[in-house]
């Protein structure tokens, strides 16, 4: 059966990294009929948040990613927060303390730290050298009595230490370059190491998939699924996300949390979508796919073993296609929370109505949901003051006596029409052009701006249309002055 987990810390932001990971998993496991697991890795005390928990849950619910089970669900394998598995991990221990897998260790920080500088000074890499491997019961036995602290290390073979790679193929370290580890420190608390495969084979953890920077631990790890005689798990192990600057994508340099791309307008759909292709690809050139597309077509094979450069150009590009993708009403309902961050959206039915058409025309521009907080601004309030400048540099080759010359004419014109359509507003606009000897470009230009106060917006006439006559009217004999 395919189990797959994602073990996430918390002890920070939730980020794209993470939920490509988790996306990947989950994929997986739909596509094979298996189950999702959500097991909490927070055995780094010091650095553990509730509210980084909170986000890892929120985050995964907001790309689209359900799970059979987790510290919240439950599940036949729980608990699912190793800080609620310590007994386990010593019951494990201990038995490997008994077999003579793994011994005390009662070196001091401070001896390690010396046998680490005299081992680089002799241009030796850094490595135990198996002080404590081999005291006796009756030493072990007299320091723990005089409590003494005490990690427990675990005894390296010396082999070739060798795992398969979903992406890499088979994969060897040597034995020997690995110095015994500590796989509980001397808090009580085991090491990371340790804990997650104990917890991968206790899960019965089919196969282990998460980023390339985890290969150094699989060596250990392997080691102690080994030391048990558990079935070694099939290893998976991801490109890493990188940042412009190609440096890792982190929550130690404060990586974005994935709801903040929520909170910056990006559909969830866009950003699963986005973040399924940082890694693999269908191979159909079909980049367009929702969670369904993707469990058809995720397949191991097709797993990128370079690492990749989070885009956010192509992000907001993938974003827009979205948006165009919705309908008007999913996407007037997508915009509402955005615009009543805003001070002019009331929420009355009339804005509403207002939200939904100016969704209808802004569907074609917008790369980003929050972006409708300044785009639709103009369709709520009028305009009270006008940039000088900016009409001097749009509207090119005309003086500011000419414009007012210009706004006048037009302002004559629309008084005429009872007919407020903006197909019917455009063809007697142009007709006004050719009376007025004036090129559509620049009146209309000047036109957008006396309407919106920007120079850019969605087509002038929807944007007549939508405004109405009379508040066009005023802002038009508001702009001439
Ligand atoms: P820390 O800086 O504390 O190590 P992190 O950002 O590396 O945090 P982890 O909790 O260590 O996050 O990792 C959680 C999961 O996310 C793991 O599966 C890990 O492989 C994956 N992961 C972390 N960073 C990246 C990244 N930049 N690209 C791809 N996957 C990542
Ligand atoms: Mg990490």
């Amino acid at each position: 059966e395919v189990r797959v987990r994602i073990a996430p810390s918390p002890t920070g932001n939730f980020h794209v990294g993470t939920a490509r990971n988790a996306l990947y998993n989950y994929i997986f496991a739909r596509k094979h009929g298996g189950k999702m697991i959500v097991r909490i890795d927070d055995t780094d005390m010091r650095r553990n948040t509730e509210e980084s928990e909170r986000g890892i849950f929120e985050g995964l619910k907001w790309i689209g990613i359900d799970w059979d089970e987790g510290p919240d669900v439950g599940g036949p394998y729980g608990p699912y927060r190793q800080s609620e598995r310590l007994e386990i991990y010593n019951k494990y221990i201990d038995q490997l303390i008994q077999e003579g897998k793994a011994y005390y260790c009662f070196c001091t920080e401070d001896e390690l730290e010396r046998e680490r500088k005299e081992q680089l000074a002799r241009k030796e890499a850094p490595k135990y050298s198996g002080k404590c491997r081999n005291l006796s019961p009756e030493e072990i036995k007299e320091k723990l009595e005089a409590g003494m602290k005490a990690t427990v290390r675990f005894k390296v073979p010396d082999k070739i230490i060798k795992f398969h790679d979903a992406v890499r193929g088979e994969l060897a370290w040597d034995g020997r370059l690995i110095g015994d580890f500590v796989i509980r420190k001397s808090d009580g608390l085991p090491t990371y190491n340790f804990a997650s495969a104990i917890d991968d084979w206790q899960m019965k953890i089919s196969h282990v998939m998460r980023s390339q920077e985890h290969i150094p631990n699989t060596y250990n790890q392997v080691l102690i699924f080994e030391a048990f005689g558990a079935e070694v798990p099939e290893f998976v192990h991801f490109p890493l996300l990188l940042n412009e600057d190609r440096t890792k994508i982190s929550k130690r340099d404060g990586a974005l949390f994935i709801g903040e791309y929520r909170d910056m307008g990006y559909l969830r759909e866009a950003v699963t979508n986005f973040i399924a292709l940082l890694g693999w690809n269908p191979g159909d050139g079909d980049e367009f796919m929702t969670i369904d597309d993707m469990i058809e077509k995720f397949s191991l094979d097709r797993i990128n073993n370079s690492n990749v450069v989070f885009d956010f150009k192509k992000l907001e590009w993938f974003n827009g296609n979205y948006i165009r993708r919705i309908s008007v009403d999913d996407l007037a309902e997508r915009i509402k929370p955005f615009l009543e961050q805003t001070d002019y959206f009331k929420g009355t039915e009339e804005h509403l109505e207002i939200l939904k058409k100016v969704a209808a025309v802004e569907q074609e521009r917008l790369k980003r949901l929050d972006e409708a907080k300044d785009a639709f601004k103009p369709f709520y309030v009028e305009p009270q003051e006008y940039d000088i400048d900016l009409l001097k540099e749009s509207v090119k080759k005309v003086d500011l006596a000419q414009m007012a010359e210009l706004i006048s004419a037009s302002i004559e014109e629309l008084n005429t029409i009872e007919n407020w359509d903006k197909d019917y507003l455009e063809e007697r606009m142009r007709l006004l052009c050719e009376k007025l000897g004036t090129k559509p470009k620049i009146l209309f230009m000047l036109l957008r701006i006396a309407e919106t106060g920007s120079k850019v917006s969605p087509p002038l006439f929807d944007t007549f249309e939508i405004i109405g006559k009379e508040s066009t009217l005023r802002r038009l004999e508001r702009c001439k002055k």
